[in-house]
């Protein structure tokens, strides 16, 4: 099976240190379960309505991450059960998901967005926000947030040390926010996709998103 196949492969280029969440959007039902039968559990969407009916027709025990932009009035759509938040790209966002959350009883992994890439329509914080943001000790007063680490993206180009010096801009401030938070739980750097995944693992990624290398030949 093809999709099994190209799963395999990436867990041998990544490594075992490294997770793979499979980007699911776009993808038939049947696709995402030939994934999932190939062992695959973590999956990702980014828009909160697919994510909802993809969960409702495939099985209980995949975790779902959320990977686009959402907004905060479908937040309570997916507190009950979200496995984590990588998108997270606004304060309020974030204590909209801390309140949810506390509402459920549960206790929700997020990624703050940070914006690196040159293209301006991104969501996410730039890095002096970022750097602000972690120095002010305002990111303690999310009891019901576990803040696990951070996502980015890198400018879609085919020049190679562009992209691997925007990982590794998001390398440094993942490492600032380990240093300051001084947390255990802060220990996940969500970067690399099809096109780029090898080198944001040389870069010093923990977690790749991986779409269409998966499911194409
Ligand atoms: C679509 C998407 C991916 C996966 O993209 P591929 O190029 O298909 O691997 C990863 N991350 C985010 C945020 C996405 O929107």
């Amino acid at each position: 099976m093809l999709v099994g196949e190209n799963i395999q492969r990436i867990h041998k280029e990544i490594g075992p240190e490294v997770s793979l969440v499979v980007v699911s959007k776009f993808r038939s039902i049947s696709e995402i379960q030939s994934a999932y039968e190939a062992g695959q559990k973590i999956f990702a969407e980014n828009r909160v309505q697919a994510l909802l009916e993809r969960r409702e027709n495939l099985p209980a025990d995949i975790q779902w991450h959320l990977i686009g932009h959402l907004q905060t009035n479908k937040v309570r759509a997916i507190a009950g059960f979200i496995d984590m938040i990588q998108s997270v790209d606004t304060l309020k966002l974030l204590a909209v998901i801390n309140s949810e959350a506390a509402k459920v009883g549960r206790v929700i992994d997020c990624l703050l967005q940070i914006h690196v890439a040159e293209e301006e329509t991104k969501f996410g914080f730039d890095k002096d926000e970022w750097i602000q943001l972690l120095k002010s000790g305002s990111l303690k007063n999310y009891p019901n947030v576990r803040l696990r680490g951070i996502m980015g993206m890198a400018t879609h180009t085919d020049d190679q040390s562009k992209v691997a010096g925007e990982f590794q801009t998001l390398k440094k401030l993942f490492d600032e926010g380990k240093e300051i938070l001084n947390s255990k739980d802060f220990d996940v750097l969500s970067m690399g996709m099809s096109g780029d995944y090898k080198l944001a693992v040389e870069c010093g990624s923990t977690m790749v998103r991986v779409g269409s290398a998966v499911f194409e030949p």
